[in-house]
């Protein structure tokens, strides 16, 4: 193969639509298919080359890419329904799957075991970087597969990224994307409540972030997507949560991840409370904001009283030179998703 395959580019969605836009940018021969007509016409309109059926799209095609809302659509889509016959029938044979949607471990497993047993190669890719790195073509891709296929893709895939990492064999993707987003989600509510708690105690926030930034409590969701509007100019908590990450994402992502903890019996406690957590956030109007809005809940649920500092350090003063003058944080503006 050559590094200009012709791609299958199915699931023009928020994520799927700017990235095909990037391939047919770098001279791909691609052909998109939504099942929406809307989000066909949005691509379309981009510059994507679209075809009236997957099963259009896929014949001749080198690689079928996919970016699907979950793996049952990457299942059913890969099998065929109602009839119809499946991306896997209708693809020519040795085509590489190529999913970059976010789904379990044991269902991309299941999606790649399919494609082998029908004569393809298959490659999980998942993603970060949201919607912003879709368009930039700075996504972090995480993936699993053989050797030999993740090179096959490199080309196609540093096109829409700036980053990509072989983590193993088939599913290896998926799971380094949960096991990444487990950390984020836990550590996001830590510093969370570790702001809420500093409010009551009477701490700045700038104090805290100068503090927590440059000893152990130093993470990102404390240094770029710090929760508090202030320390990190550009965290969502500057622009009223506006995402970002939205909590929708993280809710599903740490449902994936509780998915796999229960599957391999590990003991975790904080995965599935912070899954639990997130559940709520996302069932509200959490569900599009920037996750880092997890605080707002933490805060109303924490009433108004104090340990002898001000009950609102949110809207406290700028902190004086001498709070931040002995620590200084380093500030990078990467995106989780
Ligand atoms: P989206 O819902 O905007 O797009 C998904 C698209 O897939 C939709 O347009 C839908 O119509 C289409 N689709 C579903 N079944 C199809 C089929 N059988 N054939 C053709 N098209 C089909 O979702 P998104 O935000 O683009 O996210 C896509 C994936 O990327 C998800 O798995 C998500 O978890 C992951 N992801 C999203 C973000 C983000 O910031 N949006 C970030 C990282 C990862």
């Amino acid at each position: 193969m050559t590094d200009k395959y012709s791609v299958a580019f199915l699931g023009l969605g928020h994520m799927g639509g700017p990235m095909a836009v990037n391939l047919v940018k770098a001279g791909y021969a691609v052909a998109g298919f939504d099942v929406v007509p809307a989000a066909l016409e949005a691509a379309r309109a981009a510059g994507v080359p679209v075809a009236a059926s997957a099963a259009e799209a896929v014949s001749g095609a080198d690689v079928v890419l996919t970016m699907f809302p979950s793996g049952r659509h990457v299942l059913d889509a890969y099998r065929g329904q109602d009839g119809q016959r499946g991306l896997l029938a209708a693809a020519k044979p040795g085509s590489i799957f190529l999913d970059c949607s976010t789904i379990n471990v044991d269902e991309a497993r299941e999606a790649a075991a399919l494609a082998v047993d029908a004569g393809h190669r298959s490659v999980d890719a998942p993603v970060s970087g949201g919607v912003v790195g879709a368009e930039a073509g700075t996504l972090t891709f995480m993936v699993g597969g053989e050797p030999g296929d993740f090179y096959d893709v490199l080309p196609l895939l540093e096109v829409m990224g700036k980053r990509v990492v072989h983590c193993g064999a088939h599913g290896a993707g998926q799971a380094a994307k949960i096991c990444n987003n487990l950390i984020l989600g836990v550590s996001m509510i830590a510093v969370s409540e570790a702001f809420v708690l500093g409010e009551k105690l009477g701490l700045s926030h700038q104090a805290l972030f100068d503090v927590a930034s440059a000893a152990s409590g130093q993470c990102w969701a404390l240094t770029t997507n710090c929760p508090v509007p202030g320390p990190v100019p550009t965290s969502p908590a500057n622009r009223d949560y506006q995402p970002g990450f939205a909590g929708a994402l993280m809710a599903k992502d740490l449902r994936l991840a509780v998915n796999a903890l229960q599957s391999t019996g590990v003991a975790a406690r904080m995965g599935p409370l912070a899954a639990e957590i997130y559940g709520t956030f996302a069932a509200g109007e959490g569900a599009g904001r920037d996750f880092s809005g997890i605080i707002t809940d933490i805060r109303d649920r924490s009433g108004r009283s104090s340990l002898g500092g001000p009950d609102d350090a949110a809207d406290s003063a700028p902190p004086s030179a001498a709070q931040s003058a002995p620590f200084s944080a380093a500030h990078d503006d990467g995106s989780p998703e």
